[in-house]
């Protein structure tokens, strides 16, 4: 058989190789600590759990769902728009469920991306935006992320050829992998840009509730114009410690909407409804569970800072996400140091340079363990870096 050519056009999966020998370690019988995914470790809230289960309980549920999701859902994430953001969205036009954003925002590519098309991508960055590009014919433009420029992308810096060619930019902030966080001021930094180069600008807001120490983050729709020229990707994964569920959608300008929902629905049947009312129920229900997972979060990024801090490091301590975003030592490459912190600590961490070439020089730590692990890894990066 014969596969097709764009698979051998995907990029080698750097973590792959890493998965690999993370298993040799623990076949070894190394007791191995991992920071490497970022997929929360406590459970879904019960008052979530419970409205799921009753809805899979009913028969009204078990058929095909709609293809553009229950209407019920839809208006529970406008009515969080209007509520957080101050964001009037309408529920038929302007908002479609995914299944999970990660779907979303891989088929987006599908809808805006012909051969010889580019996507303007954030480097280091999910490396979604990148492959579905690829998947579609198209490639990539980094819009390169330093920490000289606080993870915020310079539009000015675009060079003109890669703004013709291009027909999507993505920005990502809370931001994983750095960690950044970003003001209202640079959304409106990026529509204005999107518009003068007619793209359609795509906002991933997966971590917009995962924010710290009085910071709250800003929806790209506030900035005025964003619903002619954008959209954002919500996720109920983070939030509401839902990564297995597949619930999140994604809102804004209505033609990248109903261009999207056509390429969904044929590829797709929606959301289960039981999932979706489970969805209603994270964003209407009571949200104290979200405080509880915040100070979890900052309380673990704290310990983690401190304890490299003390190993010598001078890290700030990030206003958003589930990750710290970590320099390597002197000489060392990312992969070098993820080697050297798997064989001489059993600690595993992400290669910045699986997120694109500008996060060479770097390794990603999750905060999704749990605290006492956090801290027995830490001790043992002290450690091993005291004899190296
Ligand atoms: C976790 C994550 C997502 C999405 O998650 P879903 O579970 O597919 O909703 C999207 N973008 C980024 C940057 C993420 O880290």
């Amino acid at each position: 058989m014969r596969t097709a050519k764009r698979i051998d056009r995907l990029p080698q999966y750097l973590f792959a190789s890493l998965d690999k020998k993370v298993s040799n370690a623990r076949a070894r019988g190394i007791d191995v600590i991992s920071f490497g995914v970022g997929d929360p470790d406590r459970p879904t809230p019960n008052h979530i759990v419970e409205a799921g289960a009753r809805a899979l309980k009913d028969p009204g549920t078990h058929r095909y769902p709609s293809y553009y999701g229950m209407p019920e859902f839809r208006a529970a994430v406008a009515a969080y728009y209007e509520r957080r953001f101050s964001v009037t969205l309408d529920p038929d036009t302007q908002i479609l469920p995914v299944i999970g954003s990660k779907e979303g925002i891989a088929h987006l590519a599908t809808a805006f991306i012909d051969p010889g098309d580019a996507a303007l991508v954030p480097d280091p960055g999910y490396p979604v935006y990148e492959t579905s590009a690829i998947l579609s014919g198209g490639e990539c433009v980094y819009l390169p992320l330093t920490e000289k420029n606080q993870y915020l992308p310079r539009f000015e810096e675009i060079p003109e050829d890669h703004r013709t060619k291009s027909k999507l930019m993505w920005l990502c902030y809370p931001n994983n992998p750095t960690a950044a966080t970003c003001e209202t001021g640079l959304f409106q930094k990026a529509v204005d840009f999107s518009r003068e180069n007619d793209l359609l600008l795509a906002h991933d807001a997966a971590y917009v509730e995962i924010t710290f120490d009085g910071y709250t983050a800003p929806s790209v729709l506030q900035a005025p114009g964003a619903l002619d020229v954008a959209i954002e990707f919500g996720s109920l994964s983070k939030t509401f410690n839902m990564t297995g569920w597949r619930v999140g959608w994604v809102a804004g300008a209505e033609k990248a909407i109903e261009a999207l929902g056509r390429v969904k629905t044929n590829i797709d049947s929606g959301i289960f409804d039981a999932l979706q009312r489970a969805g209603i129920a994270a964003l209407e229900g009571p949200q104290d569970s979200l405080e509880e997972t915040l100070s979890v979060y900052a309380k673990r990024r704290d310990a983690l800072v401190d304890a490299l801090n003390t190993a010598g490091w001078v890290l700030q301590k990030p206003k958003g996400s589930i990750y710290l975003w970590v320099p390597v030592p002197e000489g060392d490459t990312s992969l070098d140091f993820t080697e050297f912190l798997l064989e001489k600590a059993g600690v595993v961490v992400a290669p910045g340079s699986g997120y694109g070439p500008t996060g060479e020089g770097y390794v990603r730590f999750s905060l999704t363990l749990p605290d006492d692990r956090l801290e027995e890894g830490a001790a043992r990066i002290a450690q091993a870096l005291k004899e190296r």
